[in-house]
Formats: C-alpha cells, structure tokens, sequence
C-alpha cells in the first residue's frame, strides 16, 4: 500500500542518483546491451532510462509497482544466492509512491508496447504506444508529495555528480554494456560497450590514464581478480580511484583499499594513492549484499584469503614494472 511503500522510499530513494541507481540495475537485470539515462534538472524535473532489455509483459506492468513485486527470487534460498541486482522488489513500488512515473515496455513476444501512469501509487493511466522492444521508465516531479526530502536535496550540480558517478561506476562494472548518460539534453558520459575494460576507463578518466594502467589477474580457491592498477609512481592525492567491483556490483570497502594500499608499501609516497580497477568474482554464497537496502556496502567471508590474493597479484604486477 501507499504508506509501506512511501516508507520503504525513505530507505531507498534519498535523492535522484538512488532513482538512477534502481532503474539502471533493473535495465541490467533484464538483460540490456544498451542503457540510455537522461536526465532534467540533474533529475529533479525528469529521469528517464530507457534499455533494450527483455521486458516486462502487459499483465504485469501493474504488479511492477507492487511492493515485493520481484520476478527474480523464487524461493527463500535464493535470498542467499543471489545473482541480480535487483532482488528486494520494492524500488518500483517506492519510486512510485514519491513521483509520477511513466513506463513503457514491450517483450519478444508482445505485438504491441504497451504504458501505464503512476502517480503517488495509483494507475491514472493506461494504454499502447509505438512498439519497440524494451522498456523506458520516466520518473517525474520527484519527491513532489514529499517536500521535506525536497529540500534536502542538494544543488543541481551536486545532485547530478551522484548520478555521474554511479554510471561511471557500473559502467566500469559492465563494459559490455553501452551507457549513455545526458543531462538536460547534452552528452556528459558514453561508454562503448565493446566489452573492453581499458576503453571504459579512458571514457571516465583520460584515454592517457587508461593507457599507463597494468593489467592485473590471479585466481586462489574462491576467487578470481582482474582489472587494472596504477605504477606506484602514477598516483593521486585521493582514494577515489580505487574502484571494487564484486560479482558485477561496485562497492566501497575500507578494508580492500587498506589492503591495495598496503601492498604498495614504501612505494608510494605518503598522502598519496593508487588508481585501481579491480573486479573480483566469487562464489555468490561467500558474500553477504543483504547489509543494507541500496546494497553498497557488502560483508564477505574469506576475507583472509582474498586480502593474501591481491596482495600477492599487486606484488606481483608491480615487479613486472619495477624488478
Ligand atoms: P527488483 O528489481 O528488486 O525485482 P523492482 O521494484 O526494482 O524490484 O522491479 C520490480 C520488477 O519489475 C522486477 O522484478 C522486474 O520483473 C520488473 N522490471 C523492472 N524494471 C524492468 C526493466 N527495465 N526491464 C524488465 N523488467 C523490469
Ligand atoms: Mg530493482
């Protein structure tokens, strides 16, 4: 119901980057090669993303804003194998109790796309529109009955530095995904999508920053590492280049930036830090993403083993420069 649902929005949508966020990972979630996110007013006024993705059939169009309306766990143990992005089913239902949201969709198997209009949880309108397979969701007038989280939003350029954040950060999770990012009808990120790691962190940072990275590769029992990493004598005076992609889903971990940090020992000058890209596949079991509803933060077990392995692989790249 409405209540839950705006309730359950205080926990998931606290500014336009969190609407970004949910709709991005459904967009992934359902299989999409190519994600366009445009936004008006850094998304304030509009956030529309619009993927190539699978679908979702007419019939269940409204169920989609239902809270726990998932299609992606099928029974509890799922809860603890989890491989979406997605698995809560409550975004959908939250966004909709605090905006007007359009969506269009159009599955393989639909002849025709069909829209429907939320707005603060209930169906004001329904129909069919031109097909296309896919779906496009367009959240308006966000926090429009909320004003108290209105104004705590902070100013346009603020608010869309999250949202350019976050699709840099997934970008650089999936770079066989094409992104496209727009802010009041202007470019400000594209990736290729051509699967090349190297290529999305030229179009975050600079192509000549991506070209000095070392690749960096190792394997233990549990887990398997790959990415990039900086020479020690290529750093910065934040750690805000230190990016963690666990099964796909960046994260932010003070002990594995501890660890890389570490690693380099002396050879990095004090106050200074490494640039690293670094995507870590496990077995999903190992690792708990159930902490907190946003899912940013995450628990693992084997912690051990993991720090052991990157230290070993960043020793080891760094001798392959500097022997
Ligand atoms: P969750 O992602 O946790 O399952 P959401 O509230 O985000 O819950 O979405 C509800 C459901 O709507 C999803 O489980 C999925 O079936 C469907 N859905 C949402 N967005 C899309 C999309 N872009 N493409 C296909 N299906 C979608
Ligand atoms: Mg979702």
């Amino acid at each position: 119901d409405f209540l839950a649902n705006q309730i359950a929005a205080g926990e998931v949508v606290e500014r336009p980057a969190s609407v970004v966020k949910e709709l991005v990972e459904n967009a992934i979630d359902a299989e999409s090669t190519q994600i366009i996110v445009e936004l008006i007013e850094a998304g304030i006024q509009q956030i529309k993303v619009t993927d190539n993705g699978k679908g979702i059939i007419a019939e269940d169009l409204p169920m989609a804003f239902m809270a726990h309306a998932t299609s992606k766990i099928y029974e509890s143990t799922d809860l603890f194998n989890i491989n979406s992005l997605g698995f809560r089913g409550e975004a959908l239902a939250s966004i909709g109790s605090v905006s007007k949201v359009r969506v269009e969709s159009m599955t393989e198997d639909d002849d025709s796309r069909h829209f429907i209009e939320i707005e603060g949880s209930k169906i004001i309108e329904e129909g069919l529109t031109q097909a296309k397979i896919g779906t496009t969701v367009e959240v308006n007038s966000l926090f429009y009955n909320t004003p108290a989280r209105l104004k705590h939003l902070k100013t346009i350029k603020t608010e869309l530095s999250h949202s350019l954040k976050f699709i840099q950060n997934i970008a650089l999770a999936y770079p066989d995904i094409r992104f496209k990012l727009t802010h009041n009808g202007q470019e400000i990120f594209a990736s290729h999508g051509n699967g090349n790691l190297q290529q999305v962190i030229a179009s975050v940072y600079q192509p000549a920053l991506a070209r000095d990275l070392i690749p960096i590769q190792s394997e233990s029992d549990d887990f398997s590492i790959n990415g990039f990493i900086s020479k020690p004598t290529l750093t910065r005076t934040s750690k805000q280049y230190i990016h963690w992609i666990i099964n796909g889903r960046s994260v932010k971990s003070y002990m594995l930036d501890e660890v890389l940090i570490k690693a380099y020992g002396r050879q990095l000058m004090i106050g200074r830090y490494p640039i690293a890209i670094i995507r870590i596949q496990l077995d999903p079991r190992l690792v708990d993403v159930n902490v907190h509803p946003t899912k940013q933060t995450v628990r693992l077990s084997k912690e051990d083993e993991l720090s052991e392995l990157i230290t070993q692989a960043v020793h080891q790249t760094l001798d392959v420069v500097n022997p």
